[in-house]
């Protein structure tokens, strides 16, 4: 993209010096009428140099720019403004399933036959920029992932990866786990059942044995809660059921969310505090999914903040999103964690966080949920000092999607 860049500057300079070398040979004309002696001003001669040699510049940074798109092993193809193909490289042909040099001329619809591909490129001429992932409807067709960008002479430039195969990976590993997890939840549950039957006759049994009875009844509690989460995540992951769209207003749904933490924070020694505007515009989605990424944000919140703190939840409505800020004053993230936080398992310090249980998959499960909306989520921290958590979610619904990544 910088050669394209550098020929754009070279065709502009070359056309600069022309104009300037025009305005010369203009006023010279006008100050010497030709007497049949060709005088060549040594300061036009120079300037008939360097337009010549900009040209060759920009002629070979044009070359240059054509083979290193050959070479490379995406897709690239650049529109006009008015959405006709420019230019494709052999890759995109492929790609496509077309014969090279049958993309040039068409219009991005013809070429593509996809109107999801029109509406990236459509995006990108309006916007700047444009994202966005498609399949390519032949047999065996490929998944490609679309990123478009404007470029400065008014047309854009798309490129096409071939995502197929990481997205088929993505999918085994969800149709594992959720395989794995529906074959554990039976016996886990049994025995978590056991656990508990024996726990409430714990008062005839020997106090060791009472005791490992307690530890039995807790593990097992984990690990059934461990995998109802994994089995939330696949669910998560396959995407949002369109029937469970429905309009959600945040600022209730931090009240609700609030109240079924409360008891849990006063055991904690914790004080919970909602600050959201009386009218904040509604959002769309899955009001159970929703609320349940706020309240693994909540919950972490009160489970890492000390006695006597505050745990403070933030709506604030702006232009095109809702903003939802979870704040707590507990012990902090490491800035080297903050990046790895919401990956599944993830934990920022295992002894740390022994003792507080936890999976290790609520920030994971939160992000998917944020993500499946068109919503972006993120954390900010200072260890020893305290955290926020923040999702945002757009007013005017998003369409509905899976993110298998992570
Ligand atoms: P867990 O079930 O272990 O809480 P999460 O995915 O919700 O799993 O969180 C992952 C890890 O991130 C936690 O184990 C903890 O180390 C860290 N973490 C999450 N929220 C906070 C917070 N508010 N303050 C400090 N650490 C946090």
């Amino acid at each position: 993209m910088g050669a394209l860049v550098e020929v754009v500057a070279l065709v502009a300079l070359v056309a600069a010096a022309m104009l300037l070398l025009a305005a010369l040979l203009q006023r010279r004309g006008a100050r010497n009428p030709p007497t049949g002696q060709a005088r060549v001003d040594p300061r036009l001669a120079e300037l008939e140099g360097s337009v010549a040699a900009a040209e060759e510049q920009a002629a070979a940074a044009e070359g240059d720019t054509a083979i290193l798109i050959e070479l490379v092993g995406v897709g690239a193809v650049r529109v006009s403004p008015d959405l006709t193909v420019e230019a494709a490289n052999e890759a995109a042909h492929r790609l496509v399933g077309r014969r090279p040099g049958t993309m040039v001329g068409r219009s991005v619809l013809e070429a593509f036959t996809d109107h999801h591909m029109e509406e990236i490129a459509r995006t990108a001429l309006e916007t700047g920029s444009a994202v966005g992932e498609l399949t390519i409807r032949l047999e065996h067709g490929p998944t490609l992932l679309v990123r478009a960008r404007r470029t400065p002479g008014g047309g854009a430039w798309l490129v096409l990866e071939d995502v197929s195969e990481l997205r088929r990976l993505q999918r085994i590993r969800t149709e594992f786990i959720d395989n794995l997890s529906h074959e554990l939840r039976t016996p886990l549950t049994t025995v978590s059942l056991l656990a508990e039957t024996l726990a409430a006759d714990a008062g005839s049994l020997p106090p060791k044995a009472a005791e490992r009875v307690a530890k039995i009844e807790v593990e097992t509690g984990h690990l059934v809660q461990m995998v109802d989460e994994l089995l939330d995540l696949s669910r998560i992951e396959s995407g949002i059921a369109p029937d469970a769209v429905d309009d959600v207003d945040l600022g209730r749904l931090a009240r609700t969310t609030a109240d079924r933490l409360r008891l849990f924070a006063e055991r904690q020694g914790v004080a919970l505090e909602v600050d959201a505007p009386p009218a904040v515009p509604v959002v769309r989605g899955d009001r159970e999914r929703i609320g349940q990424a706020l309240l693994n944000l909540l919950h972490n919140a009160v489970k890492f903040s000390p006695p006597g703190s505050v745990v403070a939840i933030r709506v604030t409505p702006t232009e095109s999103e809702v903003v939802v800020a979870v704040e707590d004053h507990g012990q902090g993230i490491p800035a080297s964690a903050l990046p790895r936080i919401f990956e599944r398992f993830y934990k920022v310090d295992r002894a740390r966080t022994r003792g507080v249980g936890g999976t290790g998959l609520g920030l994971s499960i939160a992000r998917h949920v944020v993500e499946a909306h068109g919503g972006r989520i993120w954390a900010e921290s200072v260890e020893g000092a305290g955290s926020t958590f923040s999702f945002a979610l757009p007013v005017h619904g998003p369409a509905l999607a899976a993110t298998p990544d992570g």
